[in-house]
């Protein structure tokens, strides 16, 4: 399989971008080689610069829910771009963005948008901070929310990749108010407030963590840091930039009925273009300036090419129009089935070869495991067998599936994905499997 041209792309990008990359994971280092260019993509495919083709897990980490380049979004954006990339003033789908969300989570009033996830969880943390007027946050081990300096501590997929879980850079004092804790250890964190009576802010967490691949919250979990953080007068804030409109319409909040007091968007709500979010309660929320004393801004903040491509996004999720109270919509109800297909089969894979998978799912997002102990945190991930996962990495990309480059990376379904699709996968895996 020739890869001459991403191959030749690589190498002079080398000359000019650190690392080749404009983002880490992508350079391929968790798995060896090299990374492949591409140049197209539409529903489950991407296509190489080489010419070949894959069946695509990544799904631009994320956004791709609908599949690549559906056409409604590729129109949105289009005519959107026919009257101006960005104005700096406030535009009318700002208004219908900020109005969707806040009838989609309940928990949100007043939500404001900024240009990624990690000015999304970044302002979130000064929020908090501003709106209670105490210093420290409990963030847990694995969970990823950007690459902002006060939470790079412990933060998952990259950082674990390479080795070194705190990045240079950052100043020690910056993160002396970051408190980490292990995930789904409610002794872990009582014990932390105790230690810090009335100095945290809030919690901040992925209700369902899927930066160091995927684990789900045991059973009472999010309620328990719900009924900590209200009894210490702390905010909870979910870290909903995977989870959003993914999980369900409502993000793992509505999955798992937990009203957070903030939350952070992303990913699926701009459609594959950049996008943050991050919104709650109304009293919280009006402590922004203008209104309040926590300064927060954006140049592109509410960019109409990014609002008109996460408003078609969510129309054609079919969740525009309905609320809590209405039926889960179709593409819902096909995403879950097309997981329950791709976890069905892949553990059959496993037993069949006789290799110890986790395979860990909730709804559309899944990561297996390679160990024989179950995962629900950090600790437990870090079980598995990565010389294997380098091998299933690279055979399943030989048999025309791509998988995050990473085992701390979860995989993505979208709806454009086919029952074939996963049929075509799940052979892929048997095959694969049987030679690891
Ligand atoms: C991707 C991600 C972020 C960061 O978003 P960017 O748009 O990459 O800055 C933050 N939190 C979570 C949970 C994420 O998955």
């Amino acid at each position: 399989m020739s890869q001459a041209q991403s191959e030749a792309l690589f190498a002079e990008a080398l000359n000019y971008i650190p690392g080749g990359v404009n983002s880490p994971v992508r350079a391929f280092r968790a798995v060896g080689g090299q990374p492949f260019f591409v140049n197209r993509a539409r529903g489950s495919r991407v296509w190489d610069v080489d010419g070949h083709d894959y069946i695509d897990y990544v799904l631009t980490w994320g956004p791709a829910i609908l599949g690549h380049a559906h056409p409604k979004i590729i129109a949105a954006v289009k005519s959107a771009a026919d009257h101006g990339t960005s104005f700096g003033i406030p535009n009318p789908l700002e208004v219908t963005m900020a109005r969707l969300i806040c009838s989609l989570v309940p928990s949100v009033q007043k939500v404001r948008m900024t240009s990624s996830g990690t000015e999304a969880c970044m302002s979130a943390i000064r929020l908090a901070r501003g709106f209670t007027r105490r210093d420290k946050i409990i963030k847990f081990d694995g969970c990823y929310h950007g690459h902002v300096d006060s939470l790079l501590v412990k933060a998952g997929s990259g950082a674990l990749t390479f080795g070194h879980p705190d990045s240079a850079g950052i100043p020690a004092a910056f993160t002396q108010h970051t408190i980490v804790v292990p995930y789904n250890d409610e002794a872990a964190v009582r014990a932390v407030f105790a230690a810090n009576p009335g100095q945290i802010a809030g919690i901040i967490v992925e209700p369902v963590p899927g930066n160091a691949g995927l684990y789900l919250p045991r059973p009472g979990y999010l309620e328990f840091l719900r009924e900590i953080t209200r009894a210490e007068d702390a905010l909870l804030i979910f870290d909903e930039v995977m989870t959003g409109f993914r999980l369900a319409r409502g993000g793992a909040q509505e999955r798992f009925g937990i009203k957070p007091d903030l939350s952070c968007f992303g990913k699926v709500i701009g459609g594959g273009l950049p996008v943050g979010a991050f919104g709650g309660r109304a009293e919280i929320m009006d402590y922004l300036a203008p209104l309040g004393p926590v300064y927060q801004a954006g140049t592109l903040s509410g960019n109409p090419l990014a609002m008109a491509a996460g408003i078609a996004a969510l129309e054609e999720l079919g969740v525009v129009g309905s609320d809590v109270a209405s039926p889960p919509p179709a593409a819902y109800q096909r995403l879950e089935e097309l997981g329950a297909q791709l976890q069905a089969g892949l553990a059959d894979a496993a037993r069949q070869a006789g290799i110890p998978v986790q395979f860990n799912r909730c709804g559309s997002m899944f990561c297996g495991y390679f160990t024989s102990t179950p995962v629900h945190n950090l600790a437990d991930a870090l079980h598995s067998d990565r010389e294997r996962f380098k091998k299933y990495f690279h055979g399943m990309l030989a048999a025309g599936v791509y998988l995050a480059p990473s085992q701390f990376e979860a995989g993505f379904l979208s709806t454009a994905h086919s029952p074939a699709d996963i049929d075509h996968t799940v052979a892929a895996a048997a095959r694969v499997m049987k030679q690891l």
